[in-house]
Parts: C-alpha cells; sequence; structure tokens
C-alpha cells in the first residue's frame, strides 16, 4: 500500500435536555408513538415562534470547553436552507460564519498498549436542531413511506473534526474517546442504536510518486450509525478511492466533493449526490432569535464546574495506584460509574492493584455472564473493598474471599448483600485463617511423616514436590494460609 488516509470526522450528538431546543416539548425518544411530541413551533406552523433552551446551551459550552475549544462571546442562529419532508419549515436552524466554540483539540490514545498519544484538532462545534425522521416501507411494495416529528427540534451539537486521522482505526479511537468524554461530562448518552450519536467521514488519499503527493477527490460518507461500520467504511472507501484513481487519474482539484452512503449489507459505499457547498443552503441570520452574548464570568462558571476528564483520570490511576496504562485505560474506558466503582473499592482495602484486577475479572466476569451492567450489578464497593481488605489482613485467603463474593452473588437477595454477611459467612464456613502455628506445625510434620518420597524428591531438587506438601496440609486445615503454610513446610523441609 503507498498511500496514507486522511479523515476527518463531523459529530452530531443529542444533548440530554428534558426538552427541545426551541420549545417545550420533550426530547424522550419514543418512536412507537409517532409525533405525540410536538407543538406548533416545531411543527413549523405559521406565526409560532422559537425561545433558546438554557439548558441545551450550557451543556455545550460545558463540552466545547472540555474539548479545549475557544468559546465566542457572540455568536448567533442562522437558517440553513433545504427541503426534506422530515423538515417542516423548510430551513434548519443552525449556526454557520460565528458558531458559539472553534479551534480545540482532543487527545487519543493511539496506541494502548505504549500509551502513545495523538493530538486531533477540533474546527469548531455548534449547536443546531435536529429533524424528526422518515420511515420507509422497506419491503418494496411502496406506498408507505411516513414522518414522525418526535425528533423535530431536539437539541444537537455538531462537533467537527480537522483531518487529522490517518487510518480507520485512529478515527474509531477518536470517536470512542469522544464519546466516552461526553458520557462524564454527562451531556448525551450517546446511545448509537438510538441515533443520539451520528457520525459523517471525510475521507481522501495521499498517494505518493516520484517524491509529489497527488491527493484523491474528497468524499463525504453520511450516517455511520456504529462504530464496526466507521471502520470498514473508511476502509472501503479508501481502497476504492485508490483503485479509481489508478483507473482515471482523477485528483482533487478535477471532481468535487461527493457524498456518498454505506451499505452495511454489501460492505460498499454508494453515490448519493455531489455536495452541496454553503451557497446551495442560502444560509441568512434567523430573525426569530436573538443573538447569544456570553460573559467572561459566565464561560469560568461552567469551566470551573468541569469534572475530572477521561484522560486525567487514567494519568492518575497510574501515578497513585501505579497501574499500567492498559489497566487504567480499562477501567476508565468502561464510564463513570466503572471507574467510581474501581476507586471506592481501592479506598476500601487499599490496594489498588488488587481492586482492579478484582474488577476486571471476577466482577466483569459475573457482569458479562449475568448481564448486568456495573450499576445492576448487586455487590457494591463497600462490600468487595471489605472483602478485599481481609484478604489483605490475611484474615481470610485469597480463595476464600473468591468463595465469599460467589456465595453472596448466588445465594443472597441484592438487598441482603452487607458487609456483616461477610463475617457472618466466613464464621459459618469456618474460614478465617488459622494463625495458630502450633496446630498447622503439628499437621505439617504428620503429613512429613507419610510423605517420605516427596521430601526426597525436594532434596533432590524437584522444587514442584512441595505444592503437593502443602496441598495436603491445606487439605487438613480449612482455611489455612498457603503462603504461611509454605513458609513453615520450607523451614522443616530444611532442617
Ligand atoms: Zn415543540
Ligand atoms: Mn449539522
Amino acid at each position: 500500500m503507498d498511500y496514507t488516509t486522511i479523515i476527518g470526522l463531523e459529530v452530531h450528538v443529542q444533548l440530554q435536555t428534558d426538552s427541545k431546543i426551541f420549545c417545550g416539548c420533550s426530547t424522550k425518544f419514543n418512536p412507537d408513538h409517532p409525533n405525540v411530541q410536538t407543538c406548533p413551533v416545531c411543527l413549523g406552523l405559521p406565526g409560532s415562534l422559537p425561545v433558546m433552551n438554557r439548558r441545551a446551551f450550557e451543556l455545550s459550552v460545558k463540552t466545547a470547553l472540555a474539548l479545549n475549544c475557544r468559546i465566542a462571546n457572540f455568536t448567533k442562529w442562522d437558517r440553513k436552507q433545504y427541503y426534506y419532508p422530515d423538515l417542516p419549515k423548510g430551513y434548519q436552524i443552525s449556526q454557520y460564519d460565528l458558531p458559539f466554540s472553534h479551534d480545540g483539540w482532543l487527545e487519543i490514545v493511539a496506541n494502548p498498549e505504549t500509551g502513545e498519544k495523538k493530538r486531533v484538532g477540533i474546527i469548531r462545534a455548534h449547536l443546531e436542531e435536529d429533524a424528526g425522521k422518515n420511515t420507509h416501507d422497506e419491503t418494496g411494495r411502496g406506498n408507505d413511506s411516513q414522518v414522525d416529528l418526535n425528533r423535530a427540534g431536539t437539541p444537537l451539537l455538531e462537533i467537527v473534526s480537522h483531518p487529522d486521522m490517518r487510518s480507520a482505526q485512529e478515527a474509531k479511537k477518536y470517536l470512542e474517546e469522544l464519546k466516552l468524554l461526553l458520557t462524564y461530562l454527562q451531556v448525551s448518552d450517546c446511545n448509537m442504536q438510538e441515533g443520539s450519536l451520528r457520525c459523517d467521514a471525510n475521507v481522501n488519499v495521499h498517494i505518493f510518486r516520484d517524491g509529489k503527493k497527488i491527493a484523491t477527490p474528497l468524499v463525504e460518507i453520511k450516517n455511520l450509525n456504529s462504530f464496526r461500520n466507521i471502520e470498514l467504511a473508511i476502509e472501503f472507501e479508501a481502497d476504492r478511492q485508490y483503485k479509481q484513481w489508478q483507473v482515471d487519474g482523477k485528483t482533487i482539484k478535477d471532481v468535487a466533493k461527493e457524498t456518498r452512503g454505506y451499505d452495511a449489507v454489501h460492505n460498499l459505499t454508494v453515490r448519493q449526490r455531489g455536495k452541496e457547498d454553503a451557497a446551495d443552503y442560502r444560509y441568512f441570520p434567523d430573525p426569530d432569535l436573538v443573538p447569544v452574548t456570553l460573559e467572561n464570568s459566565y464561560i469560568e462558571g461552567v469551566r470551573g464546574a468541569l469534572i475530572e476528564f477521561p484522560a486525567a483520570r487514567r494519568a492518575r490511576y497510574i501515578s497513585s495506584y501505579q497501574l499500567s496504562q492498559y489497566d487504567a485505560s480499562v477501567l476508565v474506558d468502561q464510564g463513570l460509574t466503572y471507574a467510581e466503582y474501581f476507586e471506592a473499592v481501592a479506598a476500601i482495602c487499599g490496594d489498588g492493584k488488587q481492586a482492579c484486577n478484582w474488577l476486571t475479572q471476577d466482577v466483569q466476569r459475573e457482569m458479562n455472564e449475568r448481564k448486568l451492567s456495573i450499576e445492576q450489578f448487586p455487590i457494591q464497593p463497600p462490600v468487595l473493598g471489605e472483602i478485599l481488605k481481609r484478604v489483605n489482613e490475611k484474615k481470610i485467603t485469597i480463595k476464600s474471599g473468591r468463595e465469599i463474593f460467589m456465595d453472596l452473588l448466588v445465594s443472597d437477595a441484592p438487598a441482603t448483600i452487607s458487609v456483616a454477611r461477610i463475617d457472618q459467612i466466613i464464621q459459618e464456613k469456618d474460614l478465617s485463617i488459622k494463625s495458630d502455628s502450633g496446630q498447622l506445625e503439628g499437621v505439617i510434620a504428620a503429613v512429613l511423616v507419610k510423605n517420605p518420597k516427596a521430601i526426597a524428591d525436594f532434596k533432590a531438587g524437584k522444587q514442584a514436590a512441595v505444592g503437593a506438601l502443602i496441598g495436603q496440609v491445606m487439605r487438613e486445615v480449612k482455611g489455612a494460609d498457603a503462603g504461611t503454610v509454605r513458609e513453615l513446610l520450607l523451614k522443616k523441609l530444611a532442617e
């Protein structure tokens, strides 16, 4: 392959407000009851007047600040004219030449093993309204296209990146990090199935020949609605452009930008139309809405209320819990609740690595098995933390810890799972570590008498022989700590 893929992403994200951006209708996802969340404003009836949703604007400023953008003190609304059945006004209210934010960046971990980072530039983020949704009868029998305007007027934040990504994998990474940031900020649920996060990719390839760079015509792939499709669509499109160039030699200077759609069933992109440019939309300022002016004190107020971002959290986990880059990413990338679960367990048991191992192995396995989210997981941080604390304090073995963990999950109703139950199970099952070394030494002596062959093997240099002896002692003394048994055994054998 002698070309480089150049990718910029435009992401539309639905903001988590209760009501729409210019009216009081609900934004609830409600496809089963079309056109019930509507009013004269979002239906575009004559004489109705929009009023801006303050909360939508605040969430947008919050996101733009988290993306290191500059916030404009003056911003206005523009009408973007086009006709489509799901757009009853005949125009979308958006922001054209004076978006409320511009010139930011998002850092991605380009390589999770090495922790190698890369900054993707953000050109701008602006606020606009969503359109409704057309549904078409896909049986081909026709006559069954319908329009649902429940979604019309839902606040959308459009985030436009620079063409800084160089592979489909990098584009996916950027989108994953953006989604994670948006969910940490709680500005969007980013539910891709429900269309809360939608992505268009601008793609072309640079081919290097005789020391010169040749750029192929630009293509925008519309409405990519899953991470998998984004990767596949970009890979297909880059390859297609390279092959097309080999056939006709046309470059970015010869062909206008075109819009293509991704066909997931056949894994290919299909030409939809030549891309309109701004003039086709006849943008002009919306006379029904006043411009928005922001005081610096407002912007600083929003900035001051920002919580720790995923990237900062990963860095903190590495420095304060001595976790690897990989472990830190696994914990943080699962979302805010997961990360906070980890921190709560680590605080109680006093060992970050141990908390990480249990969360990513034992808890994760049971979550998968039971199809539970971390919010639904019945063993909450205080209980897991106390189990691990008892392991750390050598009150129970790690094996007993696992047994208690599973006992709670299997036999206890979620409401009865408590720290008190841990100690009850320890008592009932007699799991506490016997620190009485007199008893242990007696059992060890008895086991040694019964195993002259293992002793001989060990003295002949077979380290593994100790394992069998430890096993026998542990069977005799329930709840014995393997480490202590091993220590005492080795001492005895050395005599
Ligand atoms: Zn409405
Ligand atoms: Mn848009």
